[in-house]
């Protein structure tokens, strides 16, 4: 019988990875590509398309040969993607019209003010679940349709195709075939009707976006088409595609409402699976689609920390008392507590619940016995805390708790860091074997379509903890701590205004 794995192709904002994964999830061959990063303008990011594209189908191809399978021993195709990433390409010729616009682009900032103050948030959240703003695909396409010559009229006269990256790769590797989004990437283009699963045809106007352009919203686990028979000797099914971090989600196997994972990366993503209920929030969060899988829709509560991992990196490389990162677990056990200080990484405003883009970080409660370690173990602490303030705000808007707290991403593995979460949270987290959750989920949601695995229970039973952390912090010094921490906060925002 021949081996079958299932292709994981994992689209980043700085790399392309491609990951074989076999039954019980494990990684089998992996490959990966970095590719450039564009900065035209101070505030403006964007990659070549054409690049996205050949590196993953380079990795693609490497992987296989590193152990020398064939496209018979590739099941299906599963896909995961930097989101909100926004393409426009001649249906003809493939060619890209202007380079990918990238989620962290801020050039539509001054046209999102527009539709705030016209009064619009309201009538976006409602419909979209998400908050104005340039991140967002829908500015970005108009940008792109306004400011390439001749954009607008080829759009509409239907010679042009708009897709987030997974369209893209799809687009590509079914040769032109198949132009189709999943409905969790549909969620963070701020045209997607989320309760009706739809393009919205108010927005489109309002924005003036041919829908023509548009791809078919379609679940996030079903055969979509077929790879191009030259791309790998013989075709091989596309079945599963997702956002990165709904993706990472369905990986932790956060399958049932209340169940949520965090992500400790540069920044930090909290999601909630919150069922078939989408949940308006009254804190600032965003809701999406977590997938649509199986005749149904899940969705999920959705909040950030600009600043999580990346402080760790601004002390290594700026203030330059770190030499890796690992080394700040040992360094913050080396004291007993912060003597005090506190470090708000506020470097590029406050998320979610304080939404103040106008805070800046700051040191606190600084005495004279404050040395170094104290300083690594507060911003340690830090990444705990906006985790926290994310988790409250979740657990409010959901109106009860979070069940199970799962965490991943390369920070993850500071034992300290999570030993304190689970003692600021009082409750249990799990980290899981594997922390690769991201094209995990691609892979589950690819082989669920095709059978390679039965039912989500398939993907439970897969699911291995590595280790669980308990809630082990007095609750007169859990309070005390948290009091100095919002106290804290309170003094930066505002600063820059
Ligand atoms: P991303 O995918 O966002 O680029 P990763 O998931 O690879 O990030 O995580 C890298 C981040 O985690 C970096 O910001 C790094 O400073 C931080 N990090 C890595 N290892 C540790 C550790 N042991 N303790 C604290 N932070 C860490």
């Amino acid at each position: 019988m021949t081996q079958k794995y299932i292709m994981a192709l994992d689209q980043g904002t700085t790399s392309a990875r491609c990951i074989l994964y076999d039954k019980k999830g494990k990684q089998i061959s992996t490959a990966q590509k970095e590719f450039r990063q564009i900065y035209p303008h101070s505030g403006w990011v964007e990659h070549d398309a054409m690049e996205i594209w050949s590196t993953q189908i380079g990795v693609a191809q490497e992987a296989m040969l590193k152990i020398g399978c064939t496209y018979e021993n590739i099941e299906a195709i599963g896909i995961t993607n930097q989101r909100e990433t926004t393409i426009v390409w001649d249906r003809v010729t493939g060619e890209p019209v202007y380079n990918a616009i990238v989620w962290q682009c801020r050039r539509t900032a001054g046209f999102c003010d527009e539709l705030k103050e016209k009064g619009l948030a309201d009538f976006f959240r409602k419909k979209t679940g998400l908050l104005i703003d340039p991140y967002f695909s829908a500015t970005k396409l108009r940008w792109i349709l306004e400011n390439v010559e001749g954009a607008y009229d080829r759009a509409r006269a239907g010679e042009l195709l708009f897709g987030t990256v997974e369209t893209w790769l799809i687009w590509k590797l079914t040769e032109g075939k198949v132009h189709v989004t999943d409905y969790s990437n549909a969620s963070r283009t701020m045209m997607f009707n989320i309760h009706e699963l739809r393009w919205d045809k108010e927005i489109l106007e309002l924005l003036d976006i041919p829908e023509i352009m548009l791809p078919k919203p379609c679940p996030s686990s079903m055969i979509y088409g077929e790879s191009d028979h030259k791309l790998f000797g013989g075709p091989v099914r596309i079945s599963g595609a997702a956002g990165d971090q709904q993706a990472a989600l369905f990986g932790q196997a956060c399958f049932r409402e209340g169940e949520a994972k965090n992500t400790y990366g540069t920044g930090g993503f909290m999601l909630v699976n919150t069922g078939s209920r989408p949940v308006e929030s009254k804190n600032g969060l965003i809701t999406t689609v977590a997938w649509g899988l199986d005749g149904r829709v899940c969705y999920a509560l959705e909040g950030s920390v600009f600043i999580s991992g990346a402080l760790i990196q601004w002390l290594r490389d700026e203030v330059r008392i770190l030499d890796n990162a690992a080394q700040s677990e040992e360094i913050a056990r080396s004291v007993p507590d912060t003597a005090g200080a506190y470090i708000v990484p506020a470097f590029t405003g406050m998320g979610a619940p304080y939404w103040d883009p106008y805070a800046r970080g700051a040191v606190l409660g600084l005495t004279r016995g404050v040395n170094r370690n104290h300083l690594v173990r507060a911003a340690i602490e830090s990444m705990a805390y906006q985790t926290y303030d994310l988790m409250i705000s979740m657990a409010e808007d959901m109106g009860e708790p979070i069940s199970a707290f799962k965490v991943d991403g390369g920070a993850c593995q500071n034992d300290f860091l999570l030993e304190f979460q689970a003692g600021i949270m009082n409750m249990p987290l799990y980290r899981p074997e594997c922390i690769e959750t991201t094209s995990l989920g691609a892979a589950y949601l690819a082989g669920l379509a095709t059978g390679y695995w039965r039912n989500t229970d398939d993907i439970i039973s897969n699911w291995q903890i590595d280790r669980r952390f308990e809630p082990e912090m007095d609750e007169f010094r859990r309070e005390e701590l948290l009091d100095g921490w919002h106290k804290a906060v309170s003094c930066t925002l505002g600063w820059a205004k």
